[in-house]
């Protein structure tokens, strides 16, 4: 692998212009489009906007998907008020406390990107009982100058439906390894897809990896259910920006996701429960290099491992996150070291995976001879 240094300042570039990206579900194209240059345009889509990149490594076969999602968390244009100002509705999990004040940009059908601000009523002007509630999404409006509707749809072509995101640039802590910026859900997943294939030589993983990046995860993991369909894998890895969960307000037994502690290997969530082989050999695979990582259980939440695993007839799949800070906010903070963990686990683990160890993990028929051994 690259020196550290180097594979440190190639992904801070990489997840600047990812996470500055535009891309609400169901709008990925930009993000789309830094996948498609990055693999050199040796790609091909489905009919929901997915996008595919095959390397070949010994073996045509177990088939691999590494896949993340494309998409982050934003909103849509749901009105225009008379006086221009535009009500939304939201894209994907979003508290209503992070929005009041903030900056996005709205995306009309001509590619221009519109800057507004969510409105909200000068501190002067509350009442009591007004400061003490938590203001409904359906209650907010977005201001982006216009005096009127007519100013709003026809000089700045704004209309129903067009996509809203979060506006918040790239910034680097005064630690170099903490980074900031809106959308690291999922453009960290997005630069570790990105990474993780450009970094594969063909004489070193017993198998084809299927890089694939999805749209409209945030909504319902939409795009991953037909993703699978192009690819028929095997078996499948999901990389992902977790939430971190080291902050005020969390038990302290109960953290699984501290910036700066490894990459997490997500063993369950409501969603799915991974194939227990594979989450046991991605640990094994980070112990045996000395990656760190942590394991979850997670009591909450979902990611594309909900719709994979559950493809065609089962796909074993295991999800590796890393940790970020305030995510589905306009400001969320990663740590470059475990951005570097995941990236080390995908290709180590990608290495070992050759068809017996794929096999090995649904062989459920070999169990049985298994069952009662010590
Ligand atoms: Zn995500």
């Amino acid at each position: 692998m690259k020196e550290k240094q180097q594979l440190k300042r190639d992904a801070s570039v990489l997840l600047k212009n990812l996470a500055e990206a535009h891309g609400a579900p169901g709008c990925e194209k930009k993000v789309r489009e830094i996948f498609r240059e990055q693999m050199g345009g040796q790609v091909s889509t489905d009919r929901m906007g997915n996008i595919f990149h095959r390397r070949r490594g010994k073996g045509e076969t177990p088939r691999i998907m590494l896949t993340a999602h494309m998409d982050e968390v934003g909103f849509a244009v749901q009105s225009i008020t008379k006086s221009g100002l535009l009500r939304f509705i939201p894209l994907g999990g979003w508290w209503s406390h992070n929005l009041l004040a903030q900056r996005v940009r709205i995306m009309n059908r001509k590619g221009r990107e519109i800057p507004g601000v969510i409105g909200s009523k000068p501190v002067h002007f509350l009442s009591d009982a007004e400061r003490e509630k938590v203001i409904k999404v359906e209650d907010m409006f977005i201001d982006v100058g216009a005096r009127n509707a007519e100013e709003a749809e026809k000089d700045l072509g704004i209309d129903l439906g067009d996509p809203i995101v979060p506006e918040s640039p790239f910034m680097t802590m005064a630690n170099p390894d903490l980074l900031m910026c809106k959308g690291f859900d999922n453009r960290v997943g997005m630069a570790l897809l990105i990474q993780t294939m450009s970094l594969l030589s063909p004489e070193k993983h017993p198998n084809t990896v299927h890089g694939v990046a999805t749209v409209q995860e945030e909504v319902g993991v939409r795009g991953a259910t037909t993703a699978g369909h192009s690819v028929e894998p095997d078996l499948a890895i999901v990389l992902e920006g977790t939430p971190a969960d080291d902050l005020p307000g969390m038990a302290e037994e109960e953290c699984q996701a501290r910036l700066g502690e490894g990459v997490q290997i997500r063993l369950m969530d409501p969603s799915a429960i991974m194939n227990r082989g594979l989450v046991n050999k991605a640990a094994d695979v980070a112990r045996m290099h000395g990656i760190p990582f942590q394991k979850a259980v997670r009591r909450t939440g979902a990611t594309d491992a909900k719709a994979i695993h559950l493809h065609g007839k089962g796909v074993p799949t295991v999800v590796l996150g890393v940790p970020a800070r305030y995510i589905h906010t306009h400001n969320s903070i990663i740590h470059l070291e475990d951005y570097l963990s995941g990236l080390r686990l995908a290709l180590e683990l990608i290495g070992e995976l050759d068809h017996e160890t794929v096999k090995g993990f649904t062989d459920f028929e070999g169990e049985r001879e298994s069952v009662g051994t010590p």
